[in-house]
């Protein structure tokens, strides 16, 4: 029997052990999947193989300590520095990102999408900088505090902060801050929100399970909007995979997947 965990802190909102565990129940693969709070990311190393697991997805806030906790890093993740599959491979982390084309199976529905205004700047962010500029896609960054947008000026982006927010018309908003998560709290200020949301065609959020405050704003708006719960979904086919060395069929995965929201 393998042992698969997500990690994060919070964890409790995680629907990956429920995702992961329909799949493993009913495509008969002798795993479970269960979840760890862990407080502090440089200890993601030593817990994942006390625990003696074969793989683990990462969430807020260790995605970059993830990164930093691997023996090898591959594809995708490996460009942005950011990690939220790890698989034992014979002892050794690999560290995989699956979030960005997660997002992008996401927002196939959108259609083109050309101009996009990313609120924040942490690890999803920068996964889904990077993927979009990959598709020569233009985006924006918007963050809180000035010195977490240095990665995203370095590789060419345009970066503000609330104080230097300027109106511009974009295809995309979406919320990759942890706001909304366990508080009632805006991305940024309320007239910055009204303002983006005004000049945007659609809205999404990475967080799922609930309505934000952001996605509130954009319901009342009456923009096309949606929540984090298929990007949930494309990174969990994609890191199942990983997890069981592709022996299982993807439609299988995603099927079983879509079927554990149900519950
Ligand atoms: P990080 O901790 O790496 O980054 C968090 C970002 O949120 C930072 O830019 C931080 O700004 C900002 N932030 C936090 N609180 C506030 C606030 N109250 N107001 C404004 N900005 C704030 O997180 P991740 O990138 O790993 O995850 C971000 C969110 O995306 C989480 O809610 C996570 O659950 C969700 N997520 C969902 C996925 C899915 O599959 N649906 C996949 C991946 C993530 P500052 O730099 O100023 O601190």
């Amino acid at each position: 029997m393998k042992l698969f965990a997500i990690f994060g802190d919070p964890v409790e909102h995680s629907r990956s052990p429920l995702m992961h565990n329909s799949v493993f129940k009913n495509l008969n693969y002798k795993a479970c999947y269960t979840r760890v709070h862990l407080k502090d990311g440089s200890k993601l190393k030593e817990t994942f193989f006390n625990l003696g697991l074969s793989g683990a997805n990462v969430t807020v806030p260790h995605k970059e300590a993830a990164f930093e906790a691997c023996d090898e890093v591959r594809g995708f993740a490996k460009t942005v520095g950011v990690v939220n599959t790890l698989v034992n491979e014979n002892g050794k982390l690999i560290g995989y990102n699956t979030d960005a084309d997660g997002f992008m199976y996401a927002i196939e529905e959108f259609g083109e999408v050309k101009d996009v205004l990313i609120l924040g700047a942490g690890g999803t962010a920068k996964a889904l900088a990077s993927r979009f500029m990959q598709d020569k896609i233009n985006v924006t960054v918007i963050n809180r505090s000035e010195n977490r947008l240095a990665y995203f000026k370095d590789i060419g982006l345009t970066c503000q902060t609330w104080d230097s927010y300027k109106t511009s018309k974009y295809d995309l908003v979406v919320n990759t801050t942890s706001a909304g998560l366990k508080d009632e709290d805006l991305p940024a200020p309320q007239e910055i929100i009204s303002d983006m949301l005004n000049n945007t065609s659609f809205a999404a959020d990475a967080i799922y399970g609930k309505l934000t405050p952001f996605l509130k704003m954009a319901k009342e708006k009456k923009i096309t909007y949606k929540d984090g719960a298929d990007m949930l979904l494309g990174q969990g086919v994609l890191a199942n995979e990983y997890f069981t060395c592709k022996e299982l069929d993807t439609d299988d995965i995603k099927s079983h997947m879509s079927k554990s929201f149900e519950l």
